[in-house]
């Protein structure tokens, strides 16, 4: 049988436009690379989606309104988004739960004192893995034929149409296509080619950590380009988490990530601090340490705190280097002790300590040292002292496919009426730099919907028009 509607990849964004196109009547073939075990992508490590609510709504508390989503988009891409993309990925935030749930997902609480989400941001019940799984379930209950170890290399194109998808030798037709296939944040040599050479002669991509799936090759991605496809984003530019330098190459997940920057400081190989570590919300800018610790020697920083921090964020899954006086946290660490002592000094000294409040932008702040420290600032002169070697960890990157409010692949401006795009191989077009916790998946869920459904019109439409033809011809 020749599917109405093919969907390439496994994760969120493909499971939403199958389930979608689906519902919508169509026939729909599900090509995800990985195998079984490994399916879903980065979909399956995540926890939560980033939601508008004017109301509190199950799960969220007091309110999130379009306007202030808009605001921290805006501020964390400086003004690198699509407005009207975003506002729309905004609104369709606000009524995917339940759709979502007649899809087998469950939603919890947020935990508290963690990431300050409670109002922001759902939280899956098992995590992606269990929404990955019950989008599987619900797909193959409403016929959607899914293969397993099936690499799309190569999608066939004429004048801005899709035409066929390859796997090596084997040739597949479809009426309509959605691309959902992830970006290149697998492909080290990508990353290296885009990351480039710096000053120091250093290759900094090569000391990047992938924090999730080893399957987002970016193989249609860059195919996509090179026939003409409209691009958005810059290669070098993604969510970039600053992990645990410990953490495996691939799929170390969530629990490699290192949460307490704002909590203390954060010096790199050479014993000084570089950015501003209590700049904003920790979710808002979780995302850039990880880009901050690429520009720095040898791609290695040290996150430093006392022990008044303990027991306020999420404890890493390794124990951190701990020491009871700072020079020998500063050997542990192998970090020059004296130019150590220097940088923490200068900041205790600096630290204008008013009322801590870390669920606040709160007074407490630095003066007179460079780079400030605008909140959360406080002496670190209790121990036990703890370090954590950090590097960078690379989530999902931004070079996509530039589409419009149909989710449609452009070609010179002009959209494809068969090819359509969801996912990180398009999330570039809300997120030209930064990140805000939880709205991968919400561009993800919006622009999956978004695809499956024009995927199923494209599809359907034609697929009525052959019955017409064939109709007519018979008659
Ligand atoms: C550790 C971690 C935690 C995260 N936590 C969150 C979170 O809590 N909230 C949030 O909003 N975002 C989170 N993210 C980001 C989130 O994972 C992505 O924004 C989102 O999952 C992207 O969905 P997607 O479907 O586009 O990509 P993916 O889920 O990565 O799916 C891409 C799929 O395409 C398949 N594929 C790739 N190439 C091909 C090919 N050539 N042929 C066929 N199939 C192919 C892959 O196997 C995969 O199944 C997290 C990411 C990671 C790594």
């Amino acid at each position: 049988m020749t599917p109405d509607v093919l969907v390439v990849g496994g994760g969120n964004a493909a499971l939403c436009a199958a389930l979608m196109a689906a519902e919508a009547g169509a026939r729909v073939l599900l090509l995800e690379a990985a195998p079984r075990a490994w399916r879903g992508g980065n979909s399956a490590h995540t926890r939560n989606l980033r939601c508008m609510h004017d109301a509190p709504q199950d799960v969220l508390v007091e309110a999130y309104p379009e306007e202030e989503f808009w605001q921290d988009l805006l501020k964390v891409t400086g003004g690198r988004t699509d407005e009207v993309l975003a506002r729309r990925v905004i609104r369709d935030s606000s009524n995917c739960r339940d759709w979502m749930r007649r899809h087998g997902v469950r939603f919890q609480p947020s935990l508290s004192g963690a990431l300050h989400t409670a109002r922001t941001n759902a939280f899956f019940m098992g995590g992606g893995k269990a929404l990955v799984n019950a989008y599987y379930r619900s797909a193959q209950h409403l016929g959607v034929q899914v293969r397993y170890d099936a690499p799309v290399d190569r999608i066939e194109l004429q004048d801005g149409r899709f035409v066929a998808a390859w796997i090596g030798e084997e040739r597949l037709t479809a009426r309509s296509c959605v691309l959902a296939a992830g970006g290149f944040e697998s492909n080290r040599e990508w990353l290296r080619e885009a990351w480039g050479r710096n000053a120091r002669g250093e290759w900094p991509a090569d000391n990047f950590l992938i924090r999730g799936t080893r399957f987002n090759q970016g193989v249609l991605l860059r195919q996509m380009l090179a026939a003409g496809a409209d691009a958005i984003g810059d290669p070098t530019q993604a969510h970039m988490v600053a992990i645990d330098a410990r953490a495996p190459l691939y799929d170390g997940g969530i629990c490699t990530r290192i949460d307490c920057v704002s909590l203390g400081v954060v010096v790199n190989r050479e014993a000084r601090r570089f950015y501003d570590e209590g700049e904003d919300f920790w979710p808002k800018r979780y995302a850039i340490w990880g880009r901050l610790v690429a520009q720095q020697p040898g791609q290695t920083a040290f996150s430093i705190i006392d022990a008044k921090a303990q027991g306020r964020f999420m404890p890493p899954v390794f124990p951190g280097v701990q020491a009871d006086t700072l020079p020998d946290l500063a050997r542990q660490l192998n970090l020059d002790s004296a130019t150590f002592m220097q940088t923490i000094d200068d900041f205790n000294r600096a630290c204008r300590v008013g009322r801590f409040d870390h669920t606040a932008l709160d007074d407490c702040h630095t003066e007179g040292v460079l780079p400030a420290k605008t909140h959360w600032a406080r002496p670190i002169d209790t121990p036990p002292f703890r370090g954590y070697a950090v590097r960078p960890g690379i989530t999902f990157t931004y070079l996509g496919l530039k589409t419009d409010e149909t989710a449609a692949v452009r070609f010179g401006g002009v959209p494809s009426d068969n090819l359509f795009v969801a996912g990180e191989m398009m999330a570039g077009n809300v997120l030209g730099q930064g990140y805000t916790a939880g709205v991968g998946m919400s561009i993800g869920t919006a622009f999956g919907r978004i695809a499956g459904v024009q995927a199923a019109k494209a599809a359907l439409g034609t697929r009525a028009q052959a019955a017409e033809v064939q109709h007519a011809a018979v008659a």
